[in-house]
C-alpha cells in the first residue's frame, strides 16, 4: 500500500515542477533577505538597495518579436476593421481588406481608432505599392498620426529623394530619421513606436512637457526620444498650433496612395 502512494506523490511533485518550467508564475516562493535593522544604518549591505516588492507584472511575449504580447490591444489582425476603426466622422471606414492587409483608399479619408490612447508602445507593419508610380511625396505616402496630431511619415523612400524631414520615418517637418533603412516597394516593413504624451501649462497652449517619440523601423532606431515642437503642420511652424488635449485616437492617413497595413497592436504604458 505504501509504495504506490509514494510513487503517486513523486509523480505529483514532478508534474507540478514541470508545469512551472512552462510559463513564469507570479508570486513564486522565494527567500527574501531581511529588512534593514536599526543599528545597521551606518554600514551598507547589498540588500539595503534591493527592492523586491511589488513583484514586476508578468506577461507572455509573442512567439515572434512582431507578435502581440499578452497585454497588447490588437487593433488589426487581418480580418476586421470595424470593431476598432472608423473614419474621422465616426462612420464605417471605406478602406479595404485584401490578403489580410488593411489598404488605404483614395478619397476615403483618414481612419482613426475608436479607442483613445495616451502613452503607448505601438507595433505596425506597412507596405508601399510594388508598382512604383509618382515621385517624392507622391509615392507610397501615408502616415501614422500619434494621438491624431503627430505624424510619423510613411512613404516609399527607396530610391526616392524628397525633403529629409518628410521622408519615411520622419516626424513630419520636425525631425528627419537618423538613417534611411527602407525596404523595396512591395516589401513589408515595420515601425515600433514608443510615445509619451505631452502635459500642458495652465495657458493650455504651451507644453509643460512636450510629446516624445522613439521609432524603430525594421528593428533599427531611427528616432531617439525626440521632443516634438507641436502638432504636425504642412504649412507653418508647429508651435503656433498647440492646443491642450488628453487621450486621443491613433490615425492612419489616406494620402491618395494604396498603402497597406497589417499586424497592428498597441500596449498602453
Ligand atoms: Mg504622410
Amino acid at each position: 500500500m505504501r509504495k504506490p502512494l509514494i510513487i503517486s506523490l513523486m509523480l505529483f511533485v514532478y508534474a507540478i515542477s514541470s508545469a512551472q518550467t512552462q510559463t513564469q508564475t507570479q508570486n513564486q516562493q522565494v527567500t527574501k533577505p531581511p529588512l534593514a535593522r536599526l543599528g545597521d544604518q551606518n554600514k551598507m549591505t547589498p540588500w539595503m538597495t534591493e527592492i523586491w516588492d511589488p513583484e514586476i507584472k508578468i506577461i507572455q511575449p509573442g512567439a515572434k518579436d512582431s507578435d502581440p504580447p499578452s497585454d497588447a490591444i490588437v487593433l488589426f489582425n487581418g480580418t476586421d476593421i470595424n470593431s476598432e476603426w472608423e473614419d474621422t466622422q465616426g462612420n464605417p471606414s471605406k478602406w479595404i481588406i485584401k490578403d489580410g492587409a488593411l489598404i488605404s483608399v483614395r478619397g476615403a479619408g483618414m481612419i482613426k481608432t475608436k479607442r483613445k490612447f495616451s502613452n503607448f508602445q505601438l507595433h505596425i507593419e506597412w507596405k508601399t505599392p510594388s508598382e512604383v508610380t509618382g515621385e517624392s511625396q507622391g509615392r507610397g505616402n501615408s502616415g501614422v498620426f500619434l494621438q491624431g496630431l503627430y505624424e510619423v511619415q510613411v512613404l516609399d523612400s527607396y530610391n526616392n529623394r524628397t525633403y529629409r524631414d518628410g521622408q519615411a520615418g520622419s516626424l513630419y517637418k520636425q525631425r528627419a530619421p537618423l538613417v534611411n533603412d527602407c525596404r523595396k516597394p512591395g516589401e513589408w516593413q515595420s515601425y515600433d513606436i514608443i510615445y509619451t504624451a505631452p502635459t500642458f501649462n495652465n495657458d493650455t497652449t504651451t507644453y509643460f512637457t512636450p510629446p516624445r517619440v522613439t521609432v524603430l523601423q525594421n528593428g533599427v532606431l531611427i528616432q531617439n526620444n525626440f521632443s516634438l515642437r507641436g502638432p504636425t503642420e504642412y504649412i507653418g511652424m508647429p508651435e503656433y498650433f498647440i492646443k491642450k488635449h488628453g487621450a486621443e485616437s491613433l490615425q492612419l492617413q489616406d494620402h491618395g496612395n494604396p498603402v497597406a497595413f497589417r499586424n497592428i497592436w498597441i500596449r498602453e504604458l
